[in-house]
Order: structure tokens, then C-alpha cells, then sequence
């Protein structure tokens, strides 16, 4: 009866009166980006379309992060923006992420601690897949990737709340 029935002293149990979707909300509002989060993917600014490409099939995501030589946040590459850089007649090869990729400081970024409520808002209103997820740093652009939270990571955290089974 988690959450349905409280207990204190002297009165024994008693109804809290919150519904189950009450509860469900909860629970829900205390599941942070870090129960939830994947590997994130890198590449290189020098990286080339092509480069760029080729990690994205082999390592079967939706979109790469691009850092610098300090390994610091740079750039995001999305699906798209390969796709588009590929319809050009000029060579994948010789195009560089740097120049199609989404920069900073327009990057959308969320930080471990973060609650997964706050970052499916922010992937819905800004229509993007992935945020990465970023510890601060004192050099380079000031954050390097730890990690990244897709919209399929929140679609895991709706199939955990239906199977009751969340982190
Ligand atoms: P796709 O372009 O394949 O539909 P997205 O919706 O994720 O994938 O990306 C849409 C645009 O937003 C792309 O130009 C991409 O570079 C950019 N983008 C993706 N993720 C972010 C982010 N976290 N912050 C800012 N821009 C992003």
C-alpha cells in the first residue's frame, strides 16, 4: 500500500488521501539523469563528415558530441545535419564536423543531477533527440561530457513505471 497509508504514534494507520496518479508523480519527480543515462560518443572538431559518419553507424547512435583537443563540449551532430552535409557534391572527406555542427554556447546541456522531468521538457520544447550531460570544468568550453540522456532512455523509464520495476 506504498504511499496510500501513513503511520504515527498514537493514531495508528490513517488514508494520506493522495491518488495513485498523485504518487505515480512522486515518484516520478525524484528520478534523476544519472538513473537513466547511456555512454555518450565523441568525435573530434578536426573529425570529418565522413569520420563522423561512420562512428555514428558503428556505434549505433542518434547523435555524436564534438569536443575539442582538452576533450571539452564543442558541438553536437545529429542525424540530420550529416545528412544534410552529404548532400552537397563536395567530399565528405574534406568537410570538417566543425563546420555543420550545432556550437556552443547554442548547446542544450543537463548535468547529472538533474531530474529526468526537467530533461524531457527541455528535449520537447527544443524538438532535439539528446542532450549531453555535463560536469563543469575550468578550461576549454567549461564542460565536459560524462554522459548523454536520449528520449529513448525516458522511453525505458516509461516501460520501468508500467512493470512497476523504477531505479
Ligand atoms: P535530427 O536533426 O536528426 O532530427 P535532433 O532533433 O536531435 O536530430 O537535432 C535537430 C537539430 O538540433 C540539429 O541541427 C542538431 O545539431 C541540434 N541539436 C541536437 N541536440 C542538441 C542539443 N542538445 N543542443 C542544441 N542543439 C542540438
Amino acid at each position: 500500500m506504498a504511499g496510500y497509508l501513513d503511520a504515527r504514534p498514537r493514531v495508528g494507520y490513517f488514508y494520506t488521501g493522495k491518488s495513485g496518479t498523485q504518487l505515480l508523480a512522486e515518484k516520478v519527480k525524484h528520478i534523476t539523469v544519472k538513473h537513466y543515462q547511456s555512454r555518450p560518443v565523441v568525435v573530434q572538431e578536426a573529425a570529418s563528415v565522413y569520420d563522423a559518419i561512420c562512428t555514428m553507424f558503428l556505434e549505433d547512435v542518434g547523435s555524436l558530441f564534438v569536443v575539442d583537443k582538452q576533450a571539452t563540449l564543442v558541438g553536437v551532430l545529429s542525424r540530420k545535419d550529416l545528412l544534410r552535409a552529404s548532400l552537397g557534391k563536395q567530399s565528405l572527406e574534406s568537410i570538417p564536423v566543425s563546420i555543420i555542427m550545432t556550437r556552443m554556447p547554442n548547446i542544450t546541456v543537463c548535468k547529472a543531477d538533474d531530474l529526468i522531468t526537467e530533461v524531457a521538457k527541455k528535449l520537447i520544447d527544443k524538438q532535439i533527440d539528446s542532450l549531453p550531460i555535463v560536469t563543469e570544468v575550468d578550461y576549454g568550453s567549461g564542460f565536459e561530457v560524462t554522459g548523454r540522456i536520449t528520449k529513448t532512455n525516458i522511453t525505458a523509464l516509461l516501460v520501468d513505471l508500467a512493470n512497476d520495476e523504477m531505479i
